[in-house]
């Protein structure tokens, strides 16, 4: 649905209609900076005009999201719960046997969830692995949700296999920006990061790419990030913003963290840069109040994660998701599929 509104040009000057939005993949870094500046009413007010003119603005789409392998990672990202190198209450799990995932992805759909994630605490999955992955991937498929999988850094060979085997997305955030990045994780590169990305898009796989806030990065940093993000050949579809919850035993457990309206301003630019992909409010939900997510929401974030666990850390309770959806006025989107099959039961209907 496009809405346009009088005024626009005064609000994006440049471009007459909304409905030509220009994707722009070439945005400099003071461009982004003097939008993270603007005064706050401004910056949602744009946000929010340009989010109605690519998105239903009282509609989210709500994500569920398991961890299928837990914990005895070889990496060190400095935020994770899951890293071996730190001494977290996590109890390592080997991975999951494919019924226990459907039995998960059954009550999250029942719970109305659209899309059914799957996170594996690896550096990258060896091919047996992956095989075991791709047997989740079919049956949860089959159940007409979309799919989605985090399981570290991927081969060329790996994303075509998962795009073979029908997978809608794969997941895997740059974190922060690059010249922050060595702060918080040194076992990969940046640039790993980067090809990973490429052999997803390459593979024909809808990319999920964000990051974190609130790690002691600059607003720079997040700029940076943003730039990194919305700069690809093709933005990501799904663009999740992590708010750091921090955990006891990791290094960036006594991070600085970030004011909630810094956070709120982050995801209102990313809407800016990145007008059709989702923007999903991540990792942080539960540490903030009914009027921050509000506001994010009013900044275009327009998809969640729903459940009471995100991997290993709290999320909001799914009936304080709902009272929330429901002072707010707000949906939970439908999948692609079951809108499919709706099409084709009214199409049936009136034929
Ligand atoms: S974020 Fe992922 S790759 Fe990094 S330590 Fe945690 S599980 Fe491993």
């Amino acid at each position: 649905m496009i809405f346009n509104m009088p005024g626009f040009e005064s609000i994006f000057p440049g471009q007459a209609d909304m409905n030509d939005t220009i994707l722009r993949h070439d945005w400099r870094i003071e461009e982004i900076e003097a939008l993270l500046d603007l005064p706050f009413n401004d910056l949602l007010f744009r946000a929010q005009t340009l989010h109605r003119a690519h998105f239903d603005p009282n509609q989210v789409q709500v994500s569920s999201l398991l961890s299928i392998k837990t914990g005895a990672c070889s990496e060190d990202c400095g935020y994770c719960s899951q890293s071996a190198k730190y001494n977290t209450d996590v109890e390592p799990e080997r991975l999951l046997p494919v019924g226990e995932v459907i039995e998960a992805a059954s009550a999250a759909k029942a719970k109305g969830a659209s899309r059914f994630c799957m996170g594996a605490a690896w550096r990258n999955p060896t091919d047996k692995n992956l095989e075991r992955v791709i047997e989740m991937v079919e049956a949860v498929h089959g159940m007409g949700m979309e799919t989605c999988i985090t399981l570290g850094m991927l081969t060329e060979a790996q994303a075509q296999r998962l795009s073979e085997a029908g997978l809608d997305y794969y997941n895997h955030n740059l974190d922060t920006s690059p010249e922050f990045y060595g702060e918080v994780i040194t076992t990969r590169t940046f640039e790993d990061r980067l090809d990973t990305l490429a052999h997803v898009r390459n593979a024909g796989i809808n990319v999920c790419s964000g990051g974190i806030l609130g790690m002691g990065e600059s607003r720079r940093d997040r700029a940076r990030m943003l730039q990194e993000l919305a700069n690809l050949p093709r933005h990501p579809e799904s663009v999740p913003i992590n708010m750091l919850v921090p955990v006891e035993g990791t290094p960036l457990y006594d991070a600085e963290g970030i004011d909630h309206l810094e956070f709120i301003r982050t995801i209102a630019v990313a809407r800016l840069l990145m007008p059709e992909s989702y923007v999903r409010l991540s990792a942080g939900r539960a540490e903030m109040s009914d009027e921050a997510q509000a506001l994010c929401f009013l900044a275009g974030a327009n998809s969640i994660f729903y459940g009471e666990r995100l991997l290993t850390t709290d999320n909001p309770e799914t009936d304080a998701d709902r009272q929330l959806f429901n002072r707010l006025g707000l949906t939970m989107e439908a999948s692609v599929e079951s809108m499919v099959k709706a099409a084709k039961g009214s199409c049936r209907k009136s034929a």
